[in-house]
């Protein structure tokens, strides 16, 4: 009978290191297929109500992740995990906020490269929040997608403003479609129906 392979000669999948785009990014150290995990989103977390104190206080750290609509998962991010991956407007993976979240590959990764995915992340009024480093050719120039409070009472309403909000979704939703991040309109829809419903930003 063949002995078992020695877990010291498997090698992690990823490295957790410096990132010429933001911070510490995660970087492939094998091949990857469309389809594969690359890694978990947080392989220690904590998944709390996503009504609780603990979660909205968290959402400052702008890791949080909301999975299945009720949970949200907090990284503990003495743990390196998919939570360092870094965003892209071209992206080669995904993140997948079901069961305990990952990061999945969209597009064939060479060993050395480094993974990305969108954010997808809805501002309110705070255009330009989060500028994008990215260097894609067709980066967008900021990651987040911002709402101001008129906006966020037009959704969805037969006026100028309506209007002018649904060309600019219609676009983003072009441009999410163009590079396989259709996942991400989902969250953006559900963001946007909370912000209608809530049309006053708190303060
Ligand atoms: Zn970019």
């Amino acid at each position: 009978m063949p002995k078992p392979r020695s877990r010291k000669f498997t090698l992690s999948p990823v490295d957790f290191r410096n990132s010429p785009i933001a911070g510490r990014g995660v970087f492939a150290r094998q091949r990857f297929a469309p389809g594969d995990v690359i890694t978990p989103y947080a392989p220690k977390q904590r998944k709390v109500p996503a009504d609780s104190a603990e979660a909205i206080a968290a959402a400052d750290t702008k890791l949080t992740l909301l999975s299945e609509r009720v949970f949200v998962i907090i990284p503990d991010t003495d743990v390196p995990g998919g939570w360092l991956t870094n965003h892209s407007c071209n992206p080669n993976a995904a993140l997948y906020s079901s069961g305990d979240g990952r990061i999945q590959c969209i597009r064939p990764i060479l060993p050395g490269q480094e993974v990305t995915i969108f954010y997808g992340w809805v501002t309110r009024n705070e255009p330009g929040r989060d500028p994008c480093l990215c260097g894609a050719p067709a980066c967008r120039k900021t990651i987040n997608f911002d709402v101001t409070d008129d906006d966020a009472r037009a959704y969805q309403t037969a006026t100028p403003e309506g209007d002018a909000l649904r060309a600019r979704l219609d676009e983003y939703a072009a441009f999410l479609t163009s590079i396989d991040q259709t996942q991400v309109l989902a969250t953006i829809e559900a963001t946007l129906i909370e912000m209608h419903q809530a049309p006053e930003a708190p303060l």
